[in-house]
């Protein structure tokens, strides 16, 4: 017994002197703003200003016996219908070629998922991701495949480049040297929504019309589980925006749910998951991501490398905007 228990010691104390100085040393700088630490459930959080009507939505659907799959899906296809928003669905911004591409995936507490990824002409992406997870045995389908997926099971085809898009497209392709997508943050505006209902049970979504005037084909973090949102229903539910390159690269939405699993808070999980694309990359102009974190308490948190980025809570006693805290200014 004894053994046993020197054992477990000294291998916690050679794991502690192996753990990197810039996550011991958040670990013991407690972040300041506990005020996300609302412990309510259930609740919802998404990405950005226009996660404030897509909250409402999922909302709704938890209010009236839906489950957090059944909200997290209602709820961003308010974001994806809405034309004025320039970057997730109907009326996003097209790639270079001036087609709209859309990328999105959804997960639930089963660690059941589904994915599209470079679908045309189709308004709720989203939707199309949950039949991938339900009636089929794959996880994504990309591209004609997942069109003809998609009219198959009754949706239908629609175009989704509106005028302002078209009209901003055709500005970009006067100004700019076509061969290669604009870096540009203002480009970048997933909508990543987790959900915790009732039962405490988690589910996300993520999608996006992606890094606009992007080469054709190109496909973001958004679709892929792990990168853009991961749910480990025993931990906690995470996703990303931003540039997806970069999140793909650390496997962002997985790190931070793993984190987590080791004692982090949401807000420090999604820190330590930032220092890390910061250590990774050496140029970090322009170089924006913001996480999104929910665990099994109901806890909430965000973090960013540049200033900018918030996030839309609600719960049964808030419905607001939280500026995320972030490392770098602009
Ligand atoms: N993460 C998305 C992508 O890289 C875009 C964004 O969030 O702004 O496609």
């Amino acid at each position: 017994m004894k053994r046993r228990l020197f054992l477990n010691l000294s291998a916690l104390a050679s794991f502690a002197l192996f753990i990197p100085k810039s996550i011991a040393k958040v670990k013991s700088d407690p972040i300041k703003s506990n005020l996300n630490r609302v412990k309510k459930k259930p609740v919802i959080i998404s990405t950005w200003n226009h996660g404030l009507a897509a909250n409402k939505a999922a909302w709704e659907k938890l209010e009236t016996g839906g489950t957090a799959l059944d909200a997290v899906e209602a709820g961003v296809r308010i974001t994806e219908s809405d034309e004025t928003n320039r970057s997730v669905g109907l009326g996003g911004l097209p790639d270079r070629d001036g087609n709209v591409t859309l990328d999105a995936c959804i997960m639930n507490h089963e660690n059941e998922c589904g994915a599209v990824a470079f679908l045309q002409e189709i308004e709720n992406p989203i939707s199309v991701a949950r039949k991938v997870m339900e009636e089929t045995p794959h996880v994504m389908i990309v591209g004609i495949g997942a069109q003809e997926f998609a009219l198959k099971k009754g949706f239908e085809k629609k175009n989704l480049l509106t005028e302002g898009a078209k009209k901003a497209w055709m500005e970009w392709k006067e100004k700019e040297d076509k061969k290669k997508p604009v870096i540009n943050h203002e480009n970048h505006d997933t909508i990543g929504m987790l959900a915790m209902d009732k039962e405490g049970n988690l589910s996300g979504a993520c999608t996006t019309s992606g890094w606009a005037y992007k080469l054709p084909g190109r496909v973001g973090d958004s679709p892929i589980i792990g990168a853009g949102l991961f749910v480990d229903n025993e931990v906690g539910a995470a996703c990303a925006t931003g540039m997806g390159e970069a999140v793909i690269r650390i496997a962002g939405s997985s790190s931070v749910v793993e984190l987590m699993r080791q004692g982090y808070s949401p807000e420090e999980a999604c820190k330590i998951a930032v220092k890390r694309i910061q250590r990774k990359h050496k140029n970090l102009k322009n170089l924006q991501v913001g996480f999104l974190a929910l665990n099994k308490d109901g806890e909430v948190g965000g973090y960013s490398v540049y200033a900018g980025f918030n996030y839309a809570l609600k719960n049964d006693v808030t419905d607001k905007m939280i500026d995320a805290n972030y490392d770098l200014e602009w």
